[in-house]
């Protein structure tokens, strides 16, 4: 196992906390605890931003453009090198079923350092817009591209190395400085980074990495006015806190929140693969991510056969051990969660639904926070459950009337992250892609997930891009220069 799991990286060095406080991970699959990380206390969490602001202020990182391609590449091997270890803590402490350390969960995003690396490789840095006679004094003009300074960059449990990476990378590359504030509930996969990142070029104090059991620290990095951006991934409603509390200081920020989004199955398409897709969708991971499918709408004419369908898949995928090969939905990440989705599962219950299968624990599976994958009917979108944000196994069909009322019940939602459509008649696809409000959008099962998509929201789900050339530019400032010639 990596060296340094219960320590934060604070200035090139792996510390305790200075309490010398400690948290427990635990596995939910299993319930067992797996070991300790540092919990930080205010005075790290200062030590870190002021380490951070130095290295931003008083060395050459965010000049040397070619020396940070070298550190983002470097530490994408380092990464690398560590796969087994990282793959092995990422399905114990995260319960992310092993199929996906091979994609997003881990491999993924290690890789896409590689992507944001050649973006700053070959970046125009500074563009010459050529000579002109503003005002009368012959001028010329360029435009800089700058680093936007010390990075707070807050994240969550569900996808913990995509979105810490897809941070990390862009930040370090632009020519930032980064403290990293992660998630309670799955400390190591940051700690890990930090260790790994200390066999890197990477100059002390440029990365930071602060675990704490306390939401409080994630509130005054957002608030410190030393930081210059906030960079947050996490549920909507801690996004609006963080956005408010930066407001004083004036920080930029970007904010990836929540989604609610639709699966639409259009009356040609081919019902079998699109339920089977919509099934797969809802379970993976199960359902912790702010980007998958949670409102299946079908032909109102086709309704009970795409419940059957998309129940019989869901069903036979069932909640499993994350560490066999073939699971797709594993464990919740805690019983916290657990409870929550349990929640979501009586209130749709009370609000008229009914389960064409799961609604439960599964049987036999005493230990870890599991719940069946589950498909609600019977409710329509104004339903809490079709509504709000489950994070859970459960998958909400609503039946709709063609086209247009696909497209009327896929907007009526707060949030704006995601979306698919299926038709046999892929211009009709394409027609209601465009229409829907959403960050990104599936056609025919198309996968949008790679380093070169900018990923984000419309509305509730977020302001700005993370990911492709976009994601790497939210972390640049623009300056403007004019020379008298
Ligand atoms: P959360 O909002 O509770 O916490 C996210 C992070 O914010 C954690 O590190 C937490 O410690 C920190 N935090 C909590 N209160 C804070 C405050 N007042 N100020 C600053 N930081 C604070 O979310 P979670 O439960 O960890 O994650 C699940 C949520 O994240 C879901 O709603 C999900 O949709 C969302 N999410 C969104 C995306 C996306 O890209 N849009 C990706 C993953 C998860």
């Amino acid at each position: 196992m990596i060296d340094g799991l219960d320590r934060n990286l604070i200035d090139g060095d792996l510390r305790p906390s200075s309490s010398g406080a400690t948290f427990a991970t635990l596995n939910p699959a299993t319930e067992e605890v797996l070991g300790q990380a540092a919990d930080a206390t205010s005075e790290d969490l200062d030590a870190a931003i002021a380490a951070a602001r130095r290295a931003f202020d008083e060395t050459d990182w965010s000049r040397d453009h070619a020396f940070r391609v070298h550190c983002v590449r470097q530490l994408r091997d380092a990464l690398t090198a560590h796969a087994d270890e990282l793959r092995e803590l990422t399905i114990a402490e995260v319960g992310a079923p092993r199929f996906l350390t091979t994609l997003a969960q881990l491999d993924a995003p290690v890789a896409d350092l590689g992507f944001v690396a050649d973006v700053a490789d070959g970046y125009e840095w500074q563009r010459d817009l050529g000579d002109a006679t503003p005002a009368g004094i012959p001028s010329r003009r360029w435009v800089l591209r700058e680093a936007a300074g010390v990075v707070g960059a807050i994240t969550p449990w569900n996808f913990p190395h995509q979105i810490n990476l897809a941070k990390v990378g862009p930040a370090l590359a632009a020519g930032c400085t980064v403290v990293l504030k992660p998630a309670p509930d799955t400390p190591w996969a940051a700690a890990a980074l930090g260790a790994v990142a200390r066999e890197t070029d990477l100059p002390a104090g440029v990365l930071n990495v602060v675990n704490s059991s306390d939401h409080a620290l994630g509130a005054a990095l957002a608030t410190d006015p030393r930081v210059d951006l906030v960079s947050f991934t996490g549920s909507t409603a801690t996004g609006r806190r963080v956005m408010a509390g930066a407001a004083e200081t004036l920080k930029r920020m970007f904010l990836e929140l929540g989604g609610k989004s639709a699966f639409v199955i259009l009356d040609d398409a081919d019902l079998a693969s699109a339920s089977a897709l919509a099934a797969y969708t809802a379970c993976t991971h199960a359902g912790q991510g702010c980007a998958i499918t949670t409102r299946l709408l079908v032909p109102r004419a086709r309704h009970d056969e795409a419940v059957e369908a998309t129940a019989a898949t869901m069903a036979a995928l069932g909640a499993r051990d994350p560490q066999a090969p073939g699971t797709i939905c594993g464990p919740l990440i805690s019983a916290r969660q657990r409870e929550r989705v349990e929640g979501y599962l009586r209130l749709a219950l009370e609000e008229g639904g009914t389960f064409a299968t799961g609604g439960g624990r599964p049987e036999g599976m005493d230990r870890g926070f599991f719940v069946e994958p589950t498909l609600v009917t019977g409710l329509d979108n104004s339903a809490r459950v079709a509504r709000e944000e489950v994070f859970g196994p459960v998958l909400v069909v609503i039946p709709h009337d063609g086209d247009d009322d696909a497209v009327r019940i896929a907007n009526d939602s707060p949030y704006g992250l995601s979306g698919a459509v299926h038709s046999a008649d892929v211009e009709r696809a394409w027609r209601v892609a465009r229409r829907v409000r959403t960050g990104t959008m599936s056609v025919n099962g198309g996968v949008w997930y790679a380093a070169d998509v900018p990923f984000g929201g419309y509305k509730a789900s977020g302001i700005g891009r993370e990911m492709g050339v976009a994601g790497f530019e939210e972390y640049l400032e623009t300056k403007s220069v004019a020379e008298a010639i």
